[in-house]
């Protein structure tokens, strides 16, 4: 085999063997295969799509690429989750805690910030003392005796999608399903999680714009899991305006104390994170169906067991939860920048992809690779959609780096511009949770 023959079969319309996939997953981790010719193949599967079989093969090879973790000898049932990524998508920081709570192990490899989205590993770092380098015995006893670690991906699982989506991103190459469903999934399945819920955002803020590919993805997604002897279920949510109240770091840890505290947790955030929660209760069978599990979650919320498994798990991964700012008026190192309406009328649509923008120019993310993270930079983002709102009302507050100062006038303005005020009546408000989509088990 090599690459010229793979490029003419794969230009000529025929699909790769998973003989073929499999070595041209092997020869690109060797290091054998230039980027010019990997590009030229990653620009067909694109342009043509991935065939299933092409997807599952891909999958499959490269899980094989690097180490699969298991988890055999963790007594409760094991769980995995993954965000297609959003704007303000904390769910994980309070739902490892709470399935803790529930009596699952929930082990969790989660990334940085990728392009407008935040990452749950930032989130987690804004946390002084957070360790999220822990080695492979402290995460295991962490989650032995804790019920929940996070952790970042090492570079030994799943080396094959590193290779290929520097490669996809630096040439555009991203967009495609079988893609993206066989580079989500192998870093799930090698992984080891048994059980894995996938939230799969739709709108103007997520990977997928329209919910007809969201569900396409979740379909995909969950019969390459199955094909793994996995259980996958997935939850389609709305990402069409940010949620919850915070965007950024530190100020997203503050919401989730306040969720579990049952201080005034906002509506949407709280639906995503139930029915995320309830779908690996019912994926476990720990709860018979999608209500009583919701029932058990929010149990967990009202009598303070998720609360204090949070604040357990904090600690045993190092992090000092008294050191963060006491709330929104104590942030360090930024400027608060009001964000107010243009013009009376009905807010009837969100960026919400410019707002994620803007709470990265602000220091909540990065720029280059390089940049360092503002901790308490960001923007709480106080309407929604459907609502009414008063000329001169405060619809979002900045906090900009203190040396971004300067840009505050031109983040404002990206903010407006990002907040389409209409005087016509109420749009449809999407549903924070569209669907749950689980095969019959
Ligand atoms: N996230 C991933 O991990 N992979 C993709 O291809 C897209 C989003």
């Amino acid at each position: 085999m090599n690459m010229l023959q793979l490029i003419r079969t794969r230009k000529s319309g025929q699909a790769l063997t998973a003989e073929q996939m499999s070595w041209l997953v092997s020869s690109v981790v060797a290091g054998k295969v230039p980027d010019y010719q990997l590009a030229t193949l990653l620009t067909i599967f694109c342009y043509e799509g991935l065939t299933r079989e092409e997807t599952l093969s891909m999958t499959s090879a490269f899980v094989a690429s690097g180490e699969t973790l298991d988890w055999d000898e963790i007594s409760r049932p094991v769980v995995d989750k993954h965000s297609t990524g959003g704007v303000g998508d904390k769910v994980s920081l309070a739902l490892a805690p709470l399935l803790a709570a529930a009596g699952l192990a929930m082990p969790k490899m989660s990334g940085r910030g990728l392009g407008h989205t935040g990452g749950t590993i930032d989130k987690l770092e804004s946390i002084p003392g957070f360790q999220t380098d822990l080695d492979s015995n402290r995460f295991r006893q962490v989650l032995e005796e804790v019920g929940c670690a996070i952790a970042g991906q090492t570079a030994q699982l799943v080396p094959a999608d590193k290779i290929f989506y520097s490669l996809r991103d630096a040439t555009d190459n991203i967009r495609d399903l079988g893609l993206v469903a066989a580079s989500v999934m192998s870093k799930k399945i090698a992984a080891g999680a048994p059980h894995i819920v996938l939230d799969v955002k739709c709108g103007s803020g997520a990977f997928f714009r329209e919910e007809k590919e969201a569900r396409a993805f979740a379909a995909l997604a969950m019969q390459i899991g199955e094909s793994a002897g996995r259980k996958v279920a997935c939850v389609i949510s709305d990402m069409s305006q940010p949620l919850g109240r915070a965007v950024g770091n530190s100020i997203e840890v503050l919401e989730v104390i306040d969720l579990l505290d049952g201080r005034a947790a906002e509506p949407r955030l709280l639906e995503v994170l139930l029915a995320v929660a309830a779908t690996e209760l019912v994926l476990t069978g720990k709860a018979a169906d999608t209500e009583a599990g919701i029932g058990m979650a929010r149990e967990l919320i009202d009598n303070g067991a998720a609360k204090q498994k949070f604040r357990e798990w904090v600690r045993s991964q190092g992090g000092r939860l008294s050191e963060l700012p006491a709330g929104l008026d104590d942030l360090e190192g930024v400027v608060s920048v009001p964000v107010s309406a243009p013009r009376s009328g009905v807010l009837q649509s969100v960026d919400c992809q410019m707002i994620g923008d803007v709470a990265r120019r602000c220091g909540a993310g990065r720029l280059r690779r390089e940049d360092e993270i503002v901790r308490d930079a960001g923007l709480a983002y106080l309407t929604g959609i459907g609502e009414a709102v008063e000329a001169g009302q405060e619809l979002v507050r900045l906090f900009v780096a203190s040396d971004r100062a300067g840009q505050a006038d031109e983040l404002v303005e990206a903010s407006v511009q990002a907040l389409n005020i209409g005087a016509g009546g109420s749009p449809g408000v999407n549903p924070a949770v569209i669907d749950i989509l689980r095969r019959r088990i």
